[in-house]
C-alpha cells in the first residue's frame, strides 16, 4: 500500500510535472485520529534505523523540503522529527544568501552543510531557490540559472555516489489554503512573526512560481534522487506522507549495525 502510494507521488524521472494539477487536500482514505498515531509508529521505526545509520557510520540521509510560504516546512520539519535521538539530524533552514555566501557559487553554502556520514540532515529551503525565487524574480539573467538544473543534479550524483541518499519534497499548498494561514498567522500575536510582507510580494507571484516548480521537479527528479509532491493542505496528512517517504528511504538503504570488533567473551569489566 504504502509502496504503491509514494511511488504515485513521485516524480518519474523525465516527465513533466504540473503541480497546480495534483489534489493538495488528498486524505487517501485516512481518518485524521489514525494518521497521527500511525505517525508516531513511523517516526519509531525511523528512530531504529537512524541509530543503526549512525552505528554503520558510512552513509547518510538528505532530505529536502521545498514550499511555498505557510505550507508547513517548519511544521513537517517538527512534526517527523521530533522523537528521533537530536544526536543525529540536522537542519538546515536556508534564507536569502548574505555576507561571504555572497562571495561563492550558489552551492557552496550547501555542499558544507551536507549531513555528515552516519545523520539525517533536512534542508528546509535549499538550493533549489536557485532556480525557484532567483528565477522567478530575476536575481540572474536566465542564461545563468537555466544552466543550474543540471548542475544540480550533478551535484546531488555526486552526493549520492559518495554515500548520501537525496530525497526531495514538494508540500503541496493550494492558494486557497495559504490565504487562509496568512490570516491566521496575522491574526494570531504568537504565529505573527512568521508573517513578513515579502510573503505577499511572493503570493501576486504563484502562477510564475509554480512554473518555477513545475521546471526544477521535472529537470531535477532523477532515480538517485527523486522529487515526491505531497498534498499539503492537512498538516496530518502532509506530516504521514513525508515520514512514510524518509522511512522508506531508510528501509531501502538497510543500515547495519557493524560487526564487533571484540569478542563479547574476552571482555572482563570488573
Ligand atoms: P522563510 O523560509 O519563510 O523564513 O524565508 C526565507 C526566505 O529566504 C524566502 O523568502 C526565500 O525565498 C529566501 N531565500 C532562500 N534561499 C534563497 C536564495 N538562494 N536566493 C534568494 N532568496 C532565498
Ligand atoms: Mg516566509
Amino acid at each position: 500500500m504504502t509502496d504503491k502510494l509514494l511511488n504515485s507521488l513521485r516524480v518519474k524521472p523525465g516527465s513533466t510535472v504540473e503541480v497546480s494539477k495534483h489534489d493538495t487536500r488528498a486524505t487517501f482514505g485516512w481518518d485524521k485520529d489514525e494518521a497521527k498515531a500511525e505517525l508516531q509508529e513511523v517516526v519509531a521505526r525511523i528512530d531504529v534505523l537512524q541509530e543503526r545509520l549512525y552505528a554503520e557510520a558510512t552513509r547518510s540521509v538528505l532530505l529536502v523540503i521545498q514550499a511555498m510560504d505557510a505550507a508547513g516546512k517548519d511544521g513537517t520539519v517538527r512534526g517527523i522529527l521530533s522523537g528521533l535521538n537530536p544526536a543525529g539530524v540536522s537542519v538546515t533552514s536556508f534564507k536569502a544568501p548574505g555576507g561571504r555566501e555572497t562571495q561563492h557559487d550558489y552551492l557552496w553554502r550547501v555542499h558544507e552543510v551536507a549531513p555528515a556520514k552516519g545523520t539525517i540532515g533536512v534542508f528546509n529551503r535549499s538550493h533549489y531557490e536557485d532556480v525557484l525565487v532567483v528565477r522567478v524574480r530575476n536575481f540572474v539573467p536566465p542564461a545563468v540559472w537555466r544552466k543550474r538544473y543540471d548542475q544540480i543534479v550533478a551535484f546531488e550524483r555526486l552526493l549520492h555516489d559518495e554515500g548520501t541518499r537525496v530525497v526531495k519534497v514538494f508540500l503541496n499548498v493550494s492558494k486557497d489554503e495559504q490565504a487562509q494561514r496568512f490570516r491566521d498567522r496575522v491574526a494570531d500575536p504568537t504565529k505573527r512573526w512568521k508573517f513578513r510582507e515579502g510573503d505577499l510580494e511572493d503570493r501576486k507571484l504563484w502562477p510564475q512560481f509554480m512554473k518555477a516548480y513545475d521546471a526544477a521537479l521535472s529537470k531535477t527528479s532523477t532515480a538517485h534522487a527523486p522529487w515526491y509532491v505531497v498534498p499539503a493542505d492537512r498538516n496530518w496528512v502532509r506530516n504521514l506522507v513525508v515520514a512514510k517517504i524518509l522511512l522508506a528511504t531508510l528501509e531501502d538503504m538497510d543500515p547495519q549495525i557493524p560487526e564487533p570488533t571484540i569478542d563479547p567473551a574476552s571482555i572482563v569489566i570488573e
